[in-house]
């Protein structure tokens, strides 16, 4: 059975002005659709046809003759991943509902403001394509970034995530990656998201 295309869960207009609608039109219309389309091809008639899109991800990744499969599941579930990560700019999340992720990132960061600092850096030291992250490693959060489609799914407990590929912000702000982390960092990040992934055992 074919993979369908996530459902974007705003419209494509809903994060400006800090990514546009063409951004995401883009993005969304077409780097993520395309995914899809490639796996969907290159699954059909074969035994991962029937996998769901998690075991597609574990049961390629160390194998290179399985490389093109692996890149396109796991650039699907991160860009899924992604899309929520991100909140409508009109429901901006000022601060992190207390609680306990709250208290993880107090304890783990000192502060919010320390949190979008280290996943600023970390972002802006990705060299070339990739991925930044919020995860969960051994009861512990931490920051780490991933080249191309690499993904710490599977490894350890992602909560949030920002995409650093130039098709991400390209249009909206050309080469200036730090003024797309800045726009994403201060106004779109979805709290709740990282809760419901944390509390998700
Ligand atoms: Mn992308």
């Amino acid at each position: 059975m074919a993979f369908e295309l996530y459902k974007l869960p705003y419209l494509e207009d809903a994060l400006e002005p800090y990514i546009s609608k063409e951004t995401i039109s883009f993005h969304y219309g077409k780097h993520h659709a395309t995914y899809l389309n490639n796996l969907n091809n290159l699954i059909k008639d074969t035994p991962l046809e029937k996998e769901s899109l998690e075991d597609i991800i574990l049961n390629t990744e160390k194998y290179p003759s399985e490389q093109a499969i692996f890149n396109n599941a796991a650039q699907i579930w991160n860009h899924t991943f992604y899309w929520q990560s991100l909140l409508p700019t009109k429901q901006k999340m000022n601060d992190i509902p207390d609680g306990n992720f709250k208290e993880m990132v107090l304890r783990d960061f000192g502060s919010v403001e320390n949190l979008k600092a280290e996943l600023k850096k970390v972002a802006l030291s990705q060299f070339g394509s990739g991925w930044a992250w919020l995860v969960l490693d051994n009861g512990k959060l931490g920051i780490v970034k991933t080249s191309n489609a690499s993904t710490p799914f599977g490894k350890v407990k992602p909560l949030l995530c920002i995409d650093v590929w130039e098709h991400a912000y390209y249009l909206d702000y050309q080469n200036r990656r730090a003024d797309y982390l800045d726009g994403v960092l201060n106004n779109l990040l979805n709290w709740n998201f990282a809760i419901q992934n944390l509390d998700n055992v």
